[in-house]
């Protein structure tokens, strides 16, 4: 075989070898297979308008989606908490995915255990699984914290993860008093966003129960959102120490999912301290960095913690400017110079650069409030969007997506695909490439 340790091929590359190719060859026969001329017309065919029409006519089948499942976002808001190990009720073939997904991504060791649901547990319910689960994880990985959530699997059977979870606690799996958040995750609803925003306010509401006082603690919380860059997280704490202003990040998984090579394995690098997540319900007012994935959360701040929330997406000059604005107006400090010279900067680098987008047309997929700041970004380089697709869209982005587009030019040319996957971007692409 051409595969060899000395010469490690991708497996595009690897697949065109010889070998692979008689293999295709050979399997081609028992498949009654087409021949290569009419692969080739069929291929064209697929690029065309006709076609083009059949694939956005398509409704009862999705290809390739351009979203994950509810739990990717849950696990990925948990492990934002000091010490705290993600559990999943439900199938180990899907928490395998879901770590491997972020393992791959971050190139760092994403720690989230299963409770190994299978058949039994499909007809007889999970308890049992939850009760060994919990037990097992508590001794073997000495957590602070265990966040749940669940499998399609364990929502299918309906397993009630609140009463699991007490029923755990009372045949002694964990302490009464550890700390066992929760949120049901089914995947069939919504998407990793929609996961972020259920174990957010789960893991919120479990950490803050009794801690309400009279006086606010002055600080600001920020919900990072799911932003895969981490980066921004420290850019954060950055602004915020230099203006002097007292904050908790609700969750800072940047030292988690970035964390510093030392030579030994940390299974819980970094994260925001429970106590000040618990103090988080004392806070002066709580700013979402994404809109989309924290809607629950702030609708909960609100009402149960009587405590103002803002969006503020800062994004481009005129995302950064109205985040600072608001961040000086909430906490009465100033924009300190520094701040003020990197803006400069900034405008001075988009403006030698902008001849290299200005007029560039370009298609544009992903969440919902990467894409409205990568969107707004673009338009204020000039460029012009024309395919713009958001799987997991609904009607308040869609209706704020159109407004800023609106207030562009240059944004008069494109096109939404709300709840359309990749398999229609490539139909767009086709066509906008030819
Ligand atoms: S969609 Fe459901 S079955 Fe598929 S990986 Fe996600 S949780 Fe598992």
């Amino acid at each position: 075989m051409p595969q060899n340790p000395e010469n490690i091929q991708d497996h595009v590359e690897l697949f065109h070898q010889p070998e692979y190719q008689q293999l295709f060859e050979n399997k081609k026969q028992f498949e009654n297979g087409h021949s290569a001329e009419e692969v080739a017309r069929v291929a064209e065919w697929t690029k065309g308008w006709d076609y083009r029409e059949k694939n956005f006519a398509r409704e009862a089948l999705t290809v390739n989606p351009a979203k994950g499942c509810q739990p990717l976002g849950a696990i990925f808001a948990a492990v934002g908490f000091e010490g705290t190990l993600p559990f999943v009720q439900g199938s180990q073939g899907c928490v395998a995915y879901f770590r491997t997904h972020l393992t791959r991504h971050y190139k760092e060791p994403f720690s989230g255990v299963s409770s190994s649901m299978t058949e039994d547990a499909a007809v007889f319910g999970g308890l049992q699984n939850m009760i060994d689960g919990l037990a097992n994880s508590y001794q073997l990985y000495k957590p602070k914290m265990i966040a749940v959530c669940t499998t399609c699997m364990a929502e299918v059977i309906g397993d009630d993860l609140q009463a699991f979870i007490n029923t755990s606690k009372s045949s002694g799996s964990v302490p009464q008093e550890f700390p066992v958040p929760y949120a049901h995750t089914p995947s069939f609803v919504g998407s990793h966003i929609t996961g972020y925003d259920n174990m957010m306010k789960g893991i919120l509401s479990n950490l803050t129960a009794g801690h309400k006082k009279e006086t606010s603690n002055g600080k600001i919380n920020f919900i990072p959102g799911f932003d895969t860059y981490v980066g921004n997280n420290r850019e954060i704490k950055r602004i915020c120490e230099m203006m002097g202003i007292d904050y908790t990040i609700l969750a800072d998984n940047s030292d988690y999912l970035d964390s510093p090579n030392t030579g030994e394995f940390d299974m819980y690098p970094g994260g925001t301290k429970l106590e000040d997540a618990a103090d988080s319900i004392n806070g002066k007012a709580t700013i979402a960095l994404q809109a989309h994935s924290t809607a629950k959360t702030r609708e909960y701040i609100e009402k149960e913690w009587k405590q103002p929330t803002v969006v503020s997406r800062p994004w481009g000059i005129k995302g950064t400017d109205e985040f600072l604005m608001k961040l000086s107006e909430l906490t009465g400090k100033a924009i300190p110079k520094e701040l003020e010279i990197e803006r400069g900067r900034a405008v001075d680098a988009m403006t030698d650069s902008h001849s290299w987008l200005h007029g560039k047309r370009f298609a544009i997929y992903g969440d919902p409030d990467l894409v409205y700041s990568v969107v707004g970004f673009m338009l204020e380089m000039g460029a012009e969007p024309v395919h713009i697709l958001v799987h997991n869209s609904n009607e308040i982005f869609d209706k704020e997506l159109k407004e800023l587009l609106a207030s562009y030019a240059n944004g008069n040319s494109a096109t939404l695909w709300a709840g359309k996957d990749l398999w229609h971007m490539r139909s767009g692409m086709c066509l906008l490439s030819g």
